[in-house]
């Protein structure tokens, strides 16, 4: 009861890139660089064991961003020529690159991490990918045209490949796959209506547990501004949950603590599994273990204890390590707390 795991992204300590960026220069090159990113690995195995966690993930240490992570193994991407866009519709400005021709993957893309985080722990593993709808909105386009018709057709290509990683993932042995995809929280229409089947395209054919995260992004300060323009209560949610109650993803994750999501949305659920995020990712103070059981109780009103999985509200990259690994712990703990209350 009350399995506990990461969102994805963990902290990258400073000898393998810039700290406390979200598209951190790497401080390696070619072998050393590989060598570092499976070290950084490991590391953080150990690290989520020690805290106390359930479902151990890679922390995403050897992509410089969860998106961009996957699409450097992908033929048909300019890297070299990155343009300047606005994403999540001009929340942010970020360097993307652009898609130029027909898309392939080149070749595996996480076999490495994916293969060390099996070898390493004989807890359950889970690995995450940038969901198609979300990639969409974080490369710029120069091959599938203007507009929805070619944002979908681009989506569904992309899903094809997502599958294909995600069908290697499981082979080596991953038990939860997961896709992160914060641009549901954005383009709420179209989320329901494309979004989700693009998803499940990409999931096609898993037979191990399939997960959606869906959050209000990383706690930099264009999240936290755009958080404040969205009033006293956050119903983003109410126009994507129904689509995937409906789908054949297995989880649903979301962002509860210190956020404005009514936990009633929950229900719109039913039948998922629900990864609770009851750790807040925009800000340095540490969870109690009170806290994250109150929290836990909240959700439980609308999602069967079998069904509740705490976890955090999004990635902790942008964080110091030291605040990280605190609050792993806080999850953790509050979870033993929740169980020892029930
Ligand atoms: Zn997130």
């Amino acid at each position: 009861m009350f399995a506990t795991s990461i969102a994805g992204s963990l902290p990258k300590p400073e000898w393998l890139a810039e700290t406390q960026k979200l598209w951190p220069q790497w401080k390696a090159q070619g072998e050393s660089l590989q060598q570092a990113k499976a070290d950084a690995t490991l590391l953080w195995i150990k690290a989520q064991e020690d805290a106390g966690l359930d479902i151990i993930g890679d922390g995403e240490q050897a992509r410089q961003h969860f998106v961009h992570g996957f699409l450097e193994q992908v033929e048909g991407i300019d890297f070299e020529n990155k343009v300047k866009m606005g994403i999540r519709n001009n929340r942010y400005d970020a360097m993307v690159p652009q898609v130029v021709s027909a898309l392939k993957l080149k070749g595996r893309v996480h076999a490495m991490e994916a293969q060390l985080l099996r070898a390493h722990t004989t807890r359950k593993i889970k690995f995450t990918l940038p969901g198609p709808m979300t990639i969409v909105d974080t490369v710029a386009d120069r091959f599938y045209g203007e507009g929805e018709e070619g944002r979908i057709k681009m989506a569904m290509a992309f899903a094809e490949l997502l599958n294909q990683e995600a069908l290697a993932l499981q082979a080596d042995g991953v038990d939860i796959i997961q896709f992160d995809e914060p641009a549901f929280n954005v383009y709420l229409d179209a989320a329901a209506d494309w979004g989700v089947k693009a998803l499940e395209r990409a999931a096609l054919g898993l037979t191990c547990t399939t997960a959606v995260h869906i959050c209000y992004g990383y706690g930099i300060q264009a999240n936290v501004d755009w958080k404040n323009t969205l009033g006293q209560e956050w119903r983003q949610y109410e126009k994507v949950f129904p689509a995937l109650a409906q789908s054949s993803i297995d989880q649903v994750s979301l962002e509860c603590m210190h956020s404005h999501v009514p936990m009633d949305l929950i229900a719109l659920l039913k039948g998922k599994d629900v990864m609770v995020g009851v750790i807040d990712v925009a800000s340095e103070q540490i969870e109690t273990p009170e806290e994250v059981a109150d929290t836990i109780g909240k959700a439980l009103q609308f999602v069967a204890k079998d069904k509740l999985f705490p976890c955090t509200n999004c990635g902790l990259a942008p964080m110091s390590r030291e605040v990280a690994l605190k609050k792993l712990e806080a999850l953790a703990k509050g979870a033993a707390l929740a169980r020892a209350r029930l």
